[in-house]
């Protein structure tokens, strides 16, 4: 397991302002989630360390995040993993996301814009799988696309509450989900998301 103090440092040398638009930067530092714009919200550190600690990450690992953002989130995979492939359906915040996280220097990245619920086959399996977003359930892709002994830390529930899980799959492909604790997170959109994409826009 990655150390709870070595990601409390990482925490601690990320400037989180930089993740953020200029009228919010002031807040930057406070333990809170963010608006990022296009409806959408950087979550507060505490819990970017703490879903980080769960899904840990190791230096082999080929990780695969649905929901980039602001890119904070991404900063801490990228750190402590081999490889991201990070995607986002946003474009503009996915485009500002990959220029902050070039800025820091990060070269282990690979953006994709687009519905993430599915995962991103191509590259599949991955050791480990971060969503950012409220799923309606644990899409059956990212199951299938997680690689024996992976982990996936994915928020499950209605729009405004979720369960945080932990899903673990063993040697065999046996799956476990446990429960962590309850988060708020903005809806995933998309084929596992709460509504139909056409009906809200
Ligand atoms: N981890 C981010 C926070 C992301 S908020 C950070 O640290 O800033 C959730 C993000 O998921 C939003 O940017 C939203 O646009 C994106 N998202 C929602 N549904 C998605 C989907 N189906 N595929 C890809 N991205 C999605």
């Amino acid at each position: 397991m990655l150390e709870l103090e070595v990601l409390e440092s990482y925490a601690q040398s990320l400037d989180r302002s930089l993740f953020l638009d200029e009228e919010y930067q002031s807040f930057a530092s406070l333990n809170r989630p963010l608006p990022i714009g296009y409806g959408q919200t950087i979550s507060q550190p505490t819990l970017v360390v703490e879903m980080t600690y769960l899904l840990s990450p190791e230096p082999d690992s080929r990780v695969l995040e649905i929901g980039t953002g602001s890119g904070y989130q991404t900063a801490f995979l990228a750190h402590f993993a081999r490889r991201v492939y990070t995607m986002e359906r946003v474009g503009p915040l996915l485009r500002q996301a990959k220029k902050r996280l070039a800025a820091l220097k990060f070269t282990n990245i690979l953006y994709q814009e687009g519905d993430g619920s599915g995962g991103w086959s191509e590259h599949a399996p991955y050791d480990r799988i971060m969503v950012t977003a409220a799923a309606r359930t644990i899409p059956p892709e990212l199951l299938e696309q997680l690689a024996p002994l992976g982990r996936m830390v994915i928020p499950v529930g209605p729009p405004d509450l979720q369960e945080l899980m932990l899903v673990t799959k063993d040697l065999a492909g046996n799956v476990k989900n446990q429960v962590v604790e309850l988060v708020r997170f903005v809806e995933l959109r998309g084929k596992y998301g709460w509504m139909e994409e056409k009906k809200r826009e």
